[in-house]
């Protein structure tokens, strides 16, 4: 029998909810380009209902223990004596959330002797170790597309939020105020601007496809070059690097995964190349850039604007200073986690988790690293430190 150890974030401050905003979740019949949403053979969750917290349990406990498995939910991950550290020894599967990352570093992995199965309930491995995953033969698996389209639209709000100044023109009214010139002496229109996406994978199309009735000009890179007909169609200009792109660019929105190529992308030196008062959207991962180049920039001025919901570490402490930096649009690591998207991604946990259970294939396009090597989605997307390839 199978000890499962799951990582979730707290409960509301006010407890888990009893009513919810809406009474259910429009039906989606399969992802953009054709992808089925997750199969499980059941599930024992309501869809609309808070999955992600501790007491949402991502609606696995009734499956795990009525085949005889073990479940232990926590959101205490941090430190050597959290509860996480304690139950993961003799732990078979860890389950972890990048919004509230259980951190599988190279140690923890030495010490996850059991540890067979390492399944990220959202899209973004990085939290996993993954040089030491290959090593210890551990099975990496995410939910790959269950918040793909939640984060697209978190992308073009944040551009938007940031363009037009809206936070500060809504805090105003918060504050009892209505000088209109303090908020629009920040505010312009989207319209005419040159955006580009660093990577066009499942989020950074999605965007593109969501900006393209904007009426700007759209830029991107990535490894592989998008097909032709998807280039025409939204009139796309394709760069080879990031380093390419960027100083052609009014706004810069952020979606590869955090991996050697990626991480401290966004330094000193790349800003400098950008187009003054430039905007940058991060909704990938913090480490892709340099916490305190950014910082800079938009106290120089060189960025007018910094948005995203991706922080290092997570939580991030009080004194982070993204948390107190100008022109900023930061949320918490939200995007990802709506309540559409978490009955994605709990359906999608529980179909990684039939599969594995019942000794059948996991889906490739959910595989990250299987078998000692990177596999299916990693093996497109991701690189590794060492050359195991
Ligand atoms: P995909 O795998 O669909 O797309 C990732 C894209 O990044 C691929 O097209 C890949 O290229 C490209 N890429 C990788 N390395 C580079 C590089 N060095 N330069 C340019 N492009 C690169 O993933 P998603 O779009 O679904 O997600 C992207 C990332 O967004 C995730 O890895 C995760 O970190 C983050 N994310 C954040 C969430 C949040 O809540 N804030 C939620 C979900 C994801 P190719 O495959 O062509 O080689």
């Amino acid at each position: 029998m199978a000890k499962v150890l799951c990582v979730l974030y707290d409960d509301p401050e006010n407890g888990y909810p009893t009513s919810y905003a809406r009474d259910d979740l429009p039906h989606i019949a399969h992802y953009p380009g054709g992808q089925t949403l997750p199969t499980p053979q059941g599930t024992d969750f309501t869809p609309g209902h808070l999955l992600g917290s501790v007491s949402g349990e991502l609606g696995l406990r009734a499956f795990l223990e009525s085949r005889g498995h073990t479940l232990v939910v926590t959101s205490d991950k941090d430190g050597e004596n959290s509860a996480f550290d304690r139950e993961l020894p003799d732990a078979d599967v860890v389950i972890s959330q990048p919004f509230w990352p259980a951190y599988l570093t190279p140690e923890r992995l030495a010490r996850a002797a059991n540890l067979k199965l390492a399944i990220t309930a959202g899209i973004g491995s990085d939290h996993v170790d993954l040089d030491s995953a290959i090593e210890h033969d551990v099975t990496v698996a995410e939910v790959t597309f269950c918040n793909s389209i939640s984060v697209a639209e978190h992308v073009a709000m944040m551009i938007l939020s940031l363009v037009r100044n809206y936070l500060p023109s809504n805090q105003r009214v918060l504050d009892g105020g209505w000088n209109i010139a303090d908020c629009v002496a920040r505010s312009y229109d989207l319209e005419g601007m040159h955006v580009g996406t660093v990577a066009a994978g499942r989020i950074g199309l999605a965007v593109l496809r969501r900006l393209k009735p904007f009426d700007v000009h759209l830029h991107y890179t990535d490894r592989h070059r998008l097909p032709a007909e998807v280039e025409e169609e939204l009139g796309l200009t394709f760069h080879p690097t990031t380093a390419d792109m960027v100083p052609a660019c009014d706004v810069v929105t952020v979606n590869a995964p955090l991996h050697p190529e990626t991480e401290g992308m966004f330094n000193d030196e790349l800003l400098a190349t950008m187009k003054r008062g430039a905007y940058l959207i991060n909704t990938a991962r913090a480490k892709i850039c340099d916490r305190d180049a950014i910082v800079r920039a938009l106290e120089s001025g060189q960025l007018a604007g910094y948005a995203g919901d991706v922080w290092y570490p997570q939580p991030a402490p009080a004194d982070h200073p993204w948390r107190t930096m100008p022109h900023h649009g930061m949320t918490p690591h939200i995007s990802g986690s709506s309540l559409s998207a978490q009955a994605r991604y709990a359906a999608g946990t529980r179909e990684i988790l039939e599969s594995w259970l019942d000794g059948t294939p996991i889906r490739p396009e959910y595989l990250i690293v299987q078998g000692g090597k990177l596999a299916g989605t990693g093996a497109h997307s991701y690189s590794v430190a060492k050359d195991r390839k």
